[in-house]
């Protein structure tokens, strides 16, 4: 079955009546860009640079540097080719801890992290923006900051970038300056009030792990609860197509960077919902390229549009079963 994958490597990703979707990869350090090209992908939709502040001992025990930052990315920017590298600033806290030990917050998972630990952090932040522009003068960088939900956070955070470039133009050094900014949709008060972050932002990505979570009060890594951390729970349904049906009209695309994308059981769901970029771990992605090549969207749009108006969670479950049926 692997082997019978592996020959779909090169095949378009294109859907029966025509349409191409976009198929990427999550990539957690530069080094599983091997991986990513090894799949076939189009590019890197979610580069979790987290990890490469998470888990640092002895002698490196500090944050990286920007210049450590700068290798990194480039490296993961080179090793693409061409193929753009959605770059996310860093997203700790909660399930993704700087410190094990520095866990203090009653709340983690609502606490001072992603975004806003980096706007608590500015020069932190700054180090790190700088590191992401300077490798977009060496190929395609995208820029995807995590857990926005406010608008100051964005404009902050847009603010932010144009310091840092300033700074990079005064010590002559080249980067893109068209650098593309996107959102991670993954707070419900995001996806609700979704016409705020389009008229800011280049692009949007859904993390489907975090919005399931804060839309469901499910803490996504209690094994106690994840029997109940359902992602066809009809909230949920409603802000997926909600966030692609308005970020698509608007012309800003909107791409799925969380688990959900990488679950073959959901592609069709999501490609009847409008979904057109998917990003996931490079091992599911030829898979989920399989489904697709075998997926009619004149067929899908009106059956997804009917599991959309449900309410009944076994119908739902059901009738998402069925959209793989013949
Ligand atoms: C998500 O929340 O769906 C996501 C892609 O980000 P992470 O899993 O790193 O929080
Ligand atoms: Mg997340």
């Amino acid at each position: 079955d692997r082997k019978k994958l592996s020959k779909l490597r090169k095949t378009p990703s294109i859907t029966e009546d025509g349409t191409e979707i976009a198929l990427l990869a999550n990539i957690e350090l530069p080094e599983d860009c091997a991986a990513a090209m090894e799949s076939g992908a189009a590019g890197v939709g979610l580069f979790r640079s987290e990890f490469l502040f998470m888990g640092r001992t002895g002698v490196s025990h500090k944050l990286p540097s920007e210049d450590e930052q700068f290798e990194s990315y480039r490296k993961a920017v080179l090793a693409m080719k061409g193929r753009p590298v959605t770059i996310r600033t860093l997203d700790i806290g909660a399930d993704k801890p700087l410190d094990d030990a520095e866990q203090t917050a009653l709340n983690p998972a609502l606490g001072l992290r992603a975004i806003r630990f980096c706007l608590a952090e500015p020069q932190m932040f700054l180090a790190q923006l700088r590191a992401i522009l300077r490798a977009s003068a060496f190929g395609p960088v995208r820029l995807l900051v995590p857990m926005m939900a406010h608008s100051f956070e964005i404009d902050q955070t847009l603010a932010m970038i144009e310091q840092a470039k300033t700074q990079l133009r005064e010590a002559g050094q080249k980067f893109d300056p068209l650098i593309p900014v996107g959102a991670m949709i993954e707070i419900p008060a995001a996806a609700l009030t979704l016409p705020m972050f389009v008229k800011k932002m280049d692009f949007l990505s859904i993390g489907t792990n975090d919005l399931i979570q804060y839309t469901l009060a499910i803490d996504r890594a209690d094994h106690e609860v994840a029997h109940l951390y359902n992602p066809l729970h009809p909230a949920v349904l409603y802000l997926l197509s909600s966030t692609i049906s308005i970020g698509t009209k608007a012309g800003v695309p909107v791409a799925v960077c969380g688990e959900m994308a990488g679950d073959v059981r959901l592609t069709r769901l999501l490609l009847g919902m409008g979904l057109r970029e998917f990003s996931m771990h490079p091992r599911q992605l030829l898979a989920v390229k399989q489904e697709i090549l075998n997926s009619d969207l004149n067929v899908l749009a009106p059956q997804v549009k009917k599991i959309l108006k449900s309410y009944d969670p076994v119908a739902i479950a059901e009738a998402v079963e069925q959209l793989r049926g013949e």
